[in-house]
């Protein structure tokens, strides 16, 4: 088997790729089909695969692993190609004994085939988990610099400008205080970046409802979420986040050992709020959840930044149909997904699979 047995250059073909893994290996597939459609009209759906102890139909094990891909729409490409790899290659036959086992195949399918990494409600998927019966918090950094990040013209001119209130704020505060700034996540600007929104998407709900039936008798929930565009090139950073000491990353640690990077973050002070990983461990808090993002670097924050500013302009002022709609989708899929590097696919589908037995063997061991 070769590399272009497991990634795809986009949404349909990895779906396609997935569906027959899961049919060359015997397993059924359950489709979650989304309202909308692709680019090119095809179905967009989150498509779960469910290994379960004695074939039962939703699982009943107490222990049960959860591997997601396209959390980040256009950052799908990765986690998917792990989870088509995955059954191509076996894996599945040689899950410890009494576990359960989910694949969640493009859980933001609209974002993966647009090539965009929000939902079809401008959404982050990855700050759409925060509590909406309270109050939302506030982002004043943001505010203050949101017509700046999201410009109302991608020319020249006004790009030079925002870059000087957008480097202005950096002098003053520091570079990592505006990437929090812009990254850490908004609930007042929704045709910005990085906004939750203000209620679950589909894409939550779907997820959640997946969730609560196939984990319902379990005790031990573990979830890795496949993540791309951040880090040195080809690295993958196994990330919990939480505080040191807490609930949450003393079980990361349970199962993944010291291959877990603790990713600190406080409410309110520009961490991630809406987190879904925090989220799902909210929502289930009658288990124990073991929640980490694997994250692979492509390209330098400030470029990845640029891209993603770039392609909320073009898909509220520009034209898809353009040259320069096309630049821009070019760019925002390389960045997130750098498919000439052979180099770059090799190292991150083995660190996926490694990082996913590893936590497999850990979650059996509890
Ligand atoms: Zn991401």
């Amino acid at each position: 088997m070769t590399l272009d047995d497991f990634f795809s250059p986009d949404y349909a073909t990895a779906r396609r790729k997935f569906l027959s893994a899961a049919a060359e290996a015997g397993l059924a597939v359950v489709t979650h089909t989304h309202p909308l459609t692709g680019p090119h009209g095809e179905t967009l759906a989150l498509d779960l695969v469910a290994l379960c102890p004695d074939k039962a139909a939703p699982c009943r094990a107490e222990r049960v692993f959860v591997a997601m891909s396209a959390t980040h729409g256009v950052e799908g490409f990765v986690g998917a190609a792990a989870q088509t790899a995955w059954l191509k290659r076996g894996h599945w036959q040689r899950v410890p004994k009494g576990m359960g086992v989910l694949l969640l195949h493009a859980v933001n399918p609209h974002g993966f085939a647009h090539l965009r990494r929000v939902t079809e409600d401008n959404v982050d998927l990855n700050r759409n988990f925060a509590d909406f019966t309270k109050p939302l918090p506030r982002k004043p950094a943001y505010d203050d610099l949101a017509e700046a990040i999201c410009p109302k013209d991608w020319t020249d001119a006004a790009l030079t400008a925002a870059e000087e209130k957008l480097s202005a704020f950096a002098q003053q505060h520091g570079q990592r205080a505006l990437h929090r700034a812009i990254m850490g996540g908004q609930y007042t600007h929704p045709t910005g970046v990085f906004y939750g929104g203000t209620k679950p998407t589909w894409s939550r709900e779907t997820i959640m409802k997946i969730l609560s039936a196939y984990c319902a008798e379990a005790k031990h929930v573990a979830l890795l979420d496949f993540h791309t565009g951040l880090g040195d090139f080809g690295a993958g950073v196994n990330y919990c986040v939480g505080e040191e000491g807490s609930a949450g990353v003393v079980r990361a640690h349970e199962v993944w050992g010291d291959d877990v990077t603790i990713l600190a973050s406080t409410p309110g002070s520009g961490g991630h709020d809406g987190y879904n990983l925090t989220g799902i461990a909210r929502l289930m808090a009658d288990k124990a959840v073991y929640g980490n993002t694997l994250e692979f670097g492509t390209y330098p924050t400030p470029v990845m930044i640029r891209a993603l500013r770039a392609d909320n302009w073009l898909h509220l002022h520009g034209d898809l149909n353009s040259d320069q709609g096309r630049a821009i989708k070019a760019e925002i899929k390389r960045v997130f997904y750098p498919e000439t590097s052979e180099d770059w696919k090799a190292r991150t589908l083995a660190r996926c699979l490694s990082v996913w037995e590893r936590g497999l063997q850990g979650l059996a061991r509890l």
